[in-house]
């Protein structure tokens, strides 16, 4: 299936030079993933191409104004045929997660509003916005490294972007755990070896040295996420062996 994002900004070449480079912008010139920058200030009502305004009640700073955010959505529904799944990258939205990810890749067409200044009028937040993610619990000038996360994250799993579907399957949060060291030639470096079971050749219990450091690596770095891992009886075993081997030492 192939996905095309649309990318609501104040700063289209920003968000179309990082979507140009390497493994997306081949697959954007494969065709496999379709991106469109849109320069929110064209659909703007006046001449001076203003897009943002004070705020009502008081308070410091300006918020992007609403109808050239509806126009510039309606705008791009005409163009797909349909409303996309339309997103705003806030501080205040649910935190990005592989599993998001998943979720959201199910979608042939997603939008994204890249928020600037104070942010934006809540009416047409209201109006178009099915859903608010965050990039994490802090806040940037703007919206569009957020957007641009969300995209690049999105697009790798497309099928197609990457040259194998391995190459994410297999990765860190793909299955809630960190990914296993790996290493590249040569096989020693400045006297140190690559573990030897790597040079073996038996997949089967190269197979089992992985998943047993993919499990280390996560009892290590992020233990929090060892509670929603799908973990097999002798994941667990190997888990507790881990402890027991923590504890006494
Ligand atoms: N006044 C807003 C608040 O307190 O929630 C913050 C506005 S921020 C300066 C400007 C824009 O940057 C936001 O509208 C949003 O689009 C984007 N932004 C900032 N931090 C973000 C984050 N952690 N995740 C996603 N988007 C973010």
């Amino acid at each position: 299936m192939k996905m095309r994002i649309d990318i609501i900004t104040l700063f289209p070449e920003m968000c179309e030079s990082v979507m140009s480079e390497s493994i997306i912008g081949r697959a954007r010139k494969k065709g496999i993933i379709e991106v469109v920058c849109h320069q929110l200030r064209d659909y703007a009502l006046d001449k001076h191409k203003k897009v943002d305004d004070t705020t009502y009640g008081g308070g410091m700073g300006m918020l992007m104004k609403a109808e050239p955010i509806a126009l510039c959505i309606e705008n791009i529904c005409g163009q797909i045929g349909k409303k996309p799944h339309c997103i705003f990258m806030s501080p205040k939205g649910k935190v990005l997660t592989q599993s998001k990810l998943k979720q959201l890749s199910e979608n042939d067409s997603i939008l994204i509003l890249c928020g600037h200044y104070e942010g934006v009028d809540q009416r047409v937040l209201d109006e178009f916005i099915d859903e608010e993610i965050s990039i994490g619990d802090y806040v940037l000038t703007g919206g569009e490294l957020p957007a641009l996360v969300l995209a690049d994250s999105l697009s790798r799993l497309v099928p197609g972007v990457l040259s194998d579907d391995l190459c994410f399957s297999d990765e860190s949060h793909f299955d809630g755990l960190l990914e296993y060291p790996q290493y590249t030639k040569p096989s020693v470096w400045r006297g140190i070896e690559i573990p030897e079971i790597l040079m073996s050749g038996h997949h089967e219990n190269i197979d089992k040295w992985r998943r047993q450091k993919s499990l280390e690596e996560t009892f290590r770095k992020r233990p929090d996420m060892l509670e929603n891992a799908k973990l097999t009886d002798d994941d667990k075993k190997y888990l507790e062996n881990l402890l027991k081997k923590e504890n006494t030492e």
